[in-house]
């Protein structure tokens, strides 16, 4: 009974616990909300210390995505796998066949994808026993590597953040401090160097530090220092809790825009923090969703051009977002919530009118939707 209670706290519409004991599997899948069409979201694998720690992680994953995809304007619903196990040692290929096998259960009703501690492997095998994988390789007829486009959306939603504080989306002459020079810090660094920002970079891995500084005449800061430059943007791009008690009285940015995930320590107390420090913070689930709306481009055929293209749509979702804050005084991480909860509301009641719902195509074969 503790279960229901605890999915009725954010109103999630089903948890369900997979075992196979042949191949070791222990996996819960939870699928939150699905108003505007199946739930999405990927599979983590995670040696957590108790099913309740599994449990409380993938509610609280399988929500994020409801409001990730919301905010993006996606016809997707918010989901989640873990499989209880190291990624380190317990990988094998029969294990993530029967997980596929469950995901086949629900029809499509559960769409997933590569996760913290999954790879591009682990889901082949997960595809041989479903179709309902996407974030595969361009060679089995998937988009690939997600992160140019992430990159591609960050830059575009930086942009909107100058508009919103410069009166202009031109970076030319800004000065933009990157934190983490990986996949989409690096592809982020190339953009904003091409329209002629000025960029400080940092990362624990030097030779990353050396790249750009090379290729993009960028100023290289030692980890720890990234927080008190004197930029007018900050693009964190590495880890998540890296807005926190120790570094918010810190930073003197007018911007905080960047691709990683949970940047804000406490969400409800930093959002607030950051409004009163009149710093203008980008929602980091809406500012990277680029890699969400490239695969989910997969469904109807995959073009890089049009997820690029779509991805830039997030310059237009943000200045949304920011119009909410501002009109309603509230920190932008608050407003992008309220954006994504009354899609999907009036999604909701669009539903109220009956019509016969078509077959719907993945990677060319039609499926009931
Ligand atoms: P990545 O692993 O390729 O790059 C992360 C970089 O950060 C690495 O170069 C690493 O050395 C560096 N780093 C780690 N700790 C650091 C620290 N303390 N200070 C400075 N640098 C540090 O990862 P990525 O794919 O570029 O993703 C970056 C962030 O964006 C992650 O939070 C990820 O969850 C998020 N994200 C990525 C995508 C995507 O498409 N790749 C999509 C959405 C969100």
């Amino acid at each position: 009974m503790k279960i229901f209670n605890t999915m009725s706290e954010h109103n999630h519409e089903e948890v369900v616990f997979c075992q196979d004991r042949d191949t070791g599997l222990r996996a819960i899948i939870a699928i939150h909300d699905t108003t505007l069409g199946p739930a999405l979201g990927g599979t983590r694998m995670w040696p957590y210390r108790s099913d309740d720690e599994a449990l409380h992680d993938v509610l609280r994953l399988s929500r994020g995505m409801t409001y990730k995809s919301a905010a993006a304007g996606l016809n997707f619903g918010g989901g989640k796998a873990v499989i209880i196990a190291d990624p380190q040692e317990d990988k094998n290929e029969m294990l993530f066949r029967a997980f596929g096998r469950f995901v086949q259960g629900f029809s499509g009703r559960f769409i997933t994808g590569e996760d913290v501690g999954v790879e591009v492997r682990d889901m082949e095998w997960v595809r041989m026993e479903t179709p309902w994988v996407l974030g595969i390789s361009e060679a089995l007829g998937g988009s690939g590597d997600p992160s140019p486009v992430t990159a591609r959306g960050v830059y575009f939603g930086i942009k909107a953040c100058s508009e919103a504080v410069y009166k202009t989306p031109s970076l030319q002459g800004r000065k933009v401090a990157i934190q983490g020079l990986g996949h989409v810090g690096y592809n982020l660094a190339e953009f904003l160097h091409k329209e002629g920002a000025q960029l400080f970079v940092t990362d624990i891995r030097p030779e990353r530090v050396q790249r750009c500084v090379q290729d993009f005449r960028a100023e290289g800061i030692a980890p720890e220092k990234i927080y008190d430059v004197e930029a007018d943007i900050f693009a964190p791009c590495a880890l998540g809790a890296i807005i926190n008690d120790e570094t918010i009285s810190r930073l003197k940015f007018k911007i905080i825009a960047g691709g990683a995930n949970n940047q804000l320590a406490d969400e409800h107390k930093h959002g607030r923090i950051l409004l009163v420090k009149n710093i203008l913070f980008a929602p980091d689930y809406v500012i990277n969703a680029g890699g969400l709306i490239n695969v989910a481009n997969e469904i109807e055929g995959y073009h890089r051009d049009k997820a690029l293209k779509e991805a830039e749509g997030i310059y237009d979702i943000l200045k949304q977002i920011i119009a909410i804050a501002r009109r309603e005084n509230i920190p932008t991480n608050e407003a992008s919530n309220r954006l994504a909860e009354t899609r999907i509301t009036q999604a909701a009641r669009l539903k109220r009118m009956h019509v016969i719902s078509r077959p719907r195509q993945i990677r060319g074969e039609r499926y009931a939707w």
